[in-house]
Order: C-alpha cells, then structure tokens, then sequence
C-alpha cells in the first residue's frame, strides 16, 4: 500500500536543494545524528545490521542470493571498489558512457590499470543491446560491462534491462551504477541479474553523504577475494569483517548510517521503491509541464527523461544569463544546477529530496518571476539546441 507521501520542509530560510544528492532531507533524518555511536558497540552493530537487511529487501525476489556491503566515502568510493573487486586483474570492463560519470568510470579503470573499452555516446545519447551485443562478439576479451543507470548529467534513464539482456546473452557478467536511481527506480536482480551495483546514502534513500554500498551476489563476493587493488575499497575484506564482527573495518560514519537509519524508516513509510518513485514521477511531471509552459524545453524526450533530474536547455534570448538566473532562482530559495552539456548551454532541476508536487509549483513560478526580473521574453531554446535533440529521434 502506498500512503500518501509525508514531506517535511527544510526550516525557513533554508533553501531546497533542486540538486541530485546532496539533496533536501527531513527534519528527522538530522535530528538522527544528535547523538554518539560507539562503532563496536552492540548497538551500533544492530544498526549496521539493520541497515544491510533493509537495503537488501528493496532489490525483490531473489534477494537471498546477494549481500549488502556499506563502503564509507561517497558514491565514487563504491564504484572503485566494484570495479576494483569484481573485476580480475586480468578481466576486461565495457564501459558504457553517456555524461560524466560513465567517463569518471572509465578515469577510474585508467587508475587501476585494468584493461577497458569504452563506448563513448556522447552527452545523451543512450547505449543500445545490439551495439553492446556486436561490441561483445568483436571483443571475446571483455568479461564485465558497466552499465549507469540513470546518468545524472544528462539525467536520461539508461535501457538497463535491454542491455544486460543482451550482456548475458554473451556470457558476460553486468555491473551496475544505480547511484541516483536506487530506492526510486525498480531495479530487479530478476531482470538485470547483474553481478553487482551500488549507490548511495545522500540519493533517493533521502540520507545525507558518508557512505555508500554495494550490492553483489554472494558467491561473487567470495569469489573477488585478493582482487581488489586497494586496502580500505575491498569489498570482500569489509564484507568478510562485517559478516565475522558486525563491524566496519575502519572508522563507521556513525550519525550518517544513523540519519539513514531515519531516512529509511520514512522510505518504507511511503511505499517502498513504489512509493518513493510515485512521488518523483509527480514532482518530474508537475516541474516538467509548469516550465514548458513557460517556454523552456528539456534535452530529452518523455521517453528518455528519469524522474531524478531533468536537463533544460538555457534560452536563446539575450537577456537570459544562467548566473544571474541561479541567482534569482536562489533568492527565491531553490538552488538549481548547472548543466552539463558539451554542445550547448543547459541547466538542471532535479526532483528529489523532502519535495512534493507544491513545491515544484513554487519552483515553477520562481522561474516565472525570474525570467521577468531579467527581461527575458521567450524561454525558447537556440535552434542549435533543437538540432542537437533530433540526433535522438534518429
Ligand atoms: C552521484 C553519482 C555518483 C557518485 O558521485 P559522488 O560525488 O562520488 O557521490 C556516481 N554515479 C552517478 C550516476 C551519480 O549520480
């Protein structure tokens, strides 16, 4: 059953995060952290325990098979220790890019001098199964593909399932970056089988930064023992201290893991995955519809968009400046994002965080009102922009 969803506001004056994680959480999940944790305390392990069995839950039927393994550091801490854990030192990675962090993936391959590929699509465009499947064929080398789920640059929601339909058609194992989908997005092990994926605690879970986590097949797990090129990122060494102790290896964030303690409670109190995605696709609609009306136009269409952050491009007017926009868009208490387009300029707003369909309303007219505060007459993207977008259509 999926209850009505409970936002509770940041306090006045403080502004909305229209941001992809850091992002606005409630009140409770900071009043969490008002308090010390001994980390190899009883009641700290029960947390930490806690915390894996929860998490574990979201990913569905089949969930028996796989283990959850909290990493400290932030999302990209986990995805090198993925990378560097579940892939063998002589195993070779697909990566599959389309903004940033496809590219941050393959950046960290180059660090663990580990042999990739990288399919390079460029700032949107989504990887497709038959060009994976034909890649996999030409290259009998690759033993992993690196999948992002929703790539938060662009802020397009990758074919997850079609791909690793066509990766284990191969007989290839799939790895997952579902950083800002977990928690809002299904994402069933099912479907996706994949090997691995992680994500992390200041995303859709709605808790602030300090870790991340990992969530492998058990005998993946076992099985990546002496992989990993590093101490503290080891996946098999924190899972095997944690399954012997109850403990971390190293010093826990221990008022994050209890704030996300909190931010998972309210989780489960809205609907689960189903909830919390209900909520988003509202705030992602009501946003979307509110700035097309004002004349503004999103990189992707309804099509491609995520319910996690939506691209705009920046008018063509000439009164228009993001700066001063961001600014006014900041006095009125919303701070946006700046794009991340190669091609042309663009903004972002997300739709994530303690927010509800009212405050995307509010968020609609405070462009209203920015726009007319700059002089700007027509939201209207330049008709490169629009060139730009057909390359999807083709
Ligand atoms: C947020 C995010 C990451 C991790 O970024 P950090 O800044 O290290 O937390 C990785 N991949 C995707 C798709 C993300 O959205």
């Amino acid at each position: 059953m999926t209850l009505p969803a409970k936002i509770n506001p940041p306090k006045l004056g403080e502004p909305y995060l229209l941001t992809p994680g850091p992002l606005t959480t409630s009140y409770e999940t900071k009043q969490a952290m008002l308090r010390d944790w001994g980390s190899w305390d009883d009641d700290f392990r029960a947390m930490t325990r806690s915390l894996r069995s929860q998490l574990l839950k979201l990913i569905g039927a089949g969930a028996e098979e796989y283990d959850c393994v909290p990493i400290q550091g932030s999302g990209s801490y986990c995805v090198e220790a993925m990378l560097g854990s579940f892939v063998p030192r002589d195993g070779k990675v697909l990566v599959l890019a389309n903004g940033a962090y496809g590219l941050r993936a393959a950046q960290t391959m180059e660090y663990l001098g580990r042999a990739y590929t990288l399919l390079d699509k460029g700032d949107y465009l989504p990887p497709r199964g038959e060009e994976v499947a034909a890649i996999l064929v030409d290259d009998t080398a690759i033993s992993h593909v690196l999948i992002i789920h929703c790539e938060t640059s662009s802020g397009i929601l990758n074919p997850v399932d079609e791909i690793a339909d066509a990766v284990h058609a191969a007989g290839r194992k799939v790895l997952i970056d579902s950083m800002s989908a977990f928690g809002a997005i299904p994402l069933e092990v099912q479907k996706s089988k994949y090997t691995a994926m992680v994500s992390s605690a200041n995303k859709c879970i709605e808790g602030v930064p300090g870790f991340g986590f990992v969530i492998a097949r058990k005998d993946e797990i076992e099985a990546a023992k002496g992989n990993s090129h590093s101490l503290s990122l080891d996946v098999h060494a924190q899972w095997a201290t944690m399954e012997k102790t109850g403990q971390w290896r190293f010093t826990p964030p221990t008022h994050v893991v209890a704030a996300f303690l909190e931010a998972l409670k309210a989780h489960a109190q809205e609907g689960g995955v189903e909830g919390r995605g209900a909520r988003y696709i509202r705030n992602r609609d009501v946003m979307v519809e509110g700035m097309r009306d004002l004349g503004f136009e999103t990189l992707l269409a309804n099509r491609w968009l995520s319910p996690i952050i939506v691209t705009f491009f920046c008018p063509a007017d000439e009164a228009f400046a993001f700066d001063e926009f961001y600014n006014q868009m900041r006095e009125r208490g919303f701070i946006i994002y700046p794009g991340k387009l190669t091609v042309v300029d663009s903004f972002r707003i997300g739709c994530i965080g303690q927010m509800d369909e009212h405050v995307m309303r509010q968020v609609v007219e405070a462009a209203r009102d920015a726009l007319a505060v700059m002089g700007v007459r027509s939201a209207a993207p330049p008709a490169k922009a629009l060139e730009e977008r057909k390359k999807l259509a083709a």
